[in-house]
């Protein structure tokens, strides 16, 4: 009797579930690929897709769930190129490597990863980490922590002593001699260990510093630290295994070899010159600028202790230039994606590169297609995310207003839908 009456309930249940559609009306669109803004459209989605794009307001019919953005301009969810979701700027951030476990790490990521969704980033590649992010990419896709979609590098690649060494600045039993398994190598074959390690750990795609940083704990923030050989066994070696490369790069020697290896993005490009922005149209190597990064450490040196002494100098130095190189590469025609380095700058904030990028004289359409289908090309997601359209993946975001009128709307999205499940309305 109960199980007939179960299966009563399934059956009556079952074909409501399976039928009901969400529709979405969207006072203005925005479709992440075109250049057209569209008014008065309605998005049908079933599951985690979105099945139609309508002309008008569709009334919502039976079992239908309506969402009325009729006042808020929509688009797709957004993909910052640039993050790290294990750790957030604070001052005691170089004495935190020794105080935190991995699972006190592995929290705080959760927290990041929230932040980063509800300010309208349903995707993400997370630059280096030490392999948590790996773990909370898992934790996201099984459902279990509420995150952007992630795609990671696991831990970055460096050399001995170099940006992404992870034992800088240690005292000296405690610096030990990292290998490839740490992300360290000083050949072409630790490089090929280090990509064929980084594939056993879970990593998406390769993440390397190719010169000196401002936040590492070093004297140089812009020297190259890879010898052409031992970039080009990385890439050969991560083409092997479907991963593209991203640099790390500030000064002009680190950046341009990375460029003549044949990395997918420059990181930051602090110091690009123009004839690395011409090799870089001639490779089509992508410009991920990070204006955010650059402009928090600038403004952060000036707090009295906030950063290490061998820190203040380069914030100083570096942090001011990157909006003026990203408004003369833009202008020149190399190809941008959207990258802001959240973690240098408190989570949640990433919509301030769209206004950063648009002072610096892209227009706005232009900014939005960086953060969506741009990017989603970059990590072969083109036909699933980055673009409104049947078909595709409902990740679907809101502002209250037009940006290409005002793009400051951008830094406070009001509506979030990963997957077709809204997080925020
Ligand atoms: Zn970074």
């Amino acid at each position: 009797m109960l199980i007939r009456s179960l299966l009563i309930s399934l059956l009556l249940v079952a074909p409501g579930v399976y039928a009901q559609k969400t529709l979405v009306h969207c006072g203005t669109l925005i479709d992440g690929k075109s250049n057209d803004v569209q008014s008065q459209v309605t998005l049908v989605i079933e599951g985690n897709k979105i099945t139609s794009v309508e002309k008008g307001f569709k009334p919502a019919s039976g079992t239908d769930k309506l969402i009325d953005l009729s006042s808020k301009t929509v688009m797709p969810g957004l993909i910052d190129m640039h993050v790290h979701l294990e750790g957030e700027t604070n001052k005691d951030q170089a004495l935190q490597r020794f105080t935190l476990n991995e699972a006190d790490v592995a929290f705080r990521s959760t927290v990041n990863a929230k932040k980063t969704l509800m300010a309208g980033f349903t995707t993400v590649r997370d630059l280096g980490g030490s392999g948590v992010n790996v773990a909370l990419r898992n934790a996201i896709n099984q459902g279990i922590v509420v995150g952007p979609r992630i795609f990671t590098a696991g831990k970055s690649i460096a050399t001995t002593g170099g940006h992404a060494d992870p034992t800088n600045g240690y005292r000296k039993d405690l610096m030990g001699d990292p290998g490839p398994k740490e992300g360290v190598i000083n050949s072409p074959e630790d490089a090929r260990q280090a990509v064929r390690q980084r594939y056993k750990d879970g990593s998406d795609l390769i993440k390397i510093t190719a010169t000196g940083g401002v936040l590492s704990i070093a004297k140089d923030g812009s020297g190259p630290q890879f010898t052409l050989e031992e970039l080009k066994a990385i890439i050969e070696t991560a083409k092997d295994y479907g991963f593209h490369v991203a640099a790390h790069a500030h000064g002009a020697e680190g950046m341009k070899r990375a460029v003549e290896a044949g990395v997918t993005t420059i990181e930051h490009g602090t110091k690009m010159t123009e004839e690395i922005m011409d090799l870089m149209i001639k490779k089509g190597t992508y410009f991920v600028p990070t204006i955010s990064a650059g402009k928090f450490v600038a403004e952060q040196a000036k707090v009295p202790g906030y950063y290490h002494p061998l820190v203040v100098p380069k914030a100083l130095e570096i942090g001011p230039q990157i909006q003026a190189t990203f408004a003369k590469a833009y202008k020149r025609g190399v190809k941008i994606a959207f990258g802001t380095d959240a973690s240098v700058y408190p989570h949640g904030d990433n919509g301030k590169e769209f206004t950063y990028m648009v002072e610096a004289g892209m227009p706005a359409m232009e900014a939005i297609k960086s953060a969506t289908s741009v990017p989603a090309g970059i990590m072969g997601m083109a036909d699933k995310i980055g673009t409104i359209a049947p078909g595709m993946i409902a990740d679907i975001v809101g502002t209250d207003e037009n940006p290409v009128k005002n793009i400051r709307t951008m830094e406070t999205v009001s509506f979030v839908m990963k997957e077709g499940v809204v997080y925020k309305n």
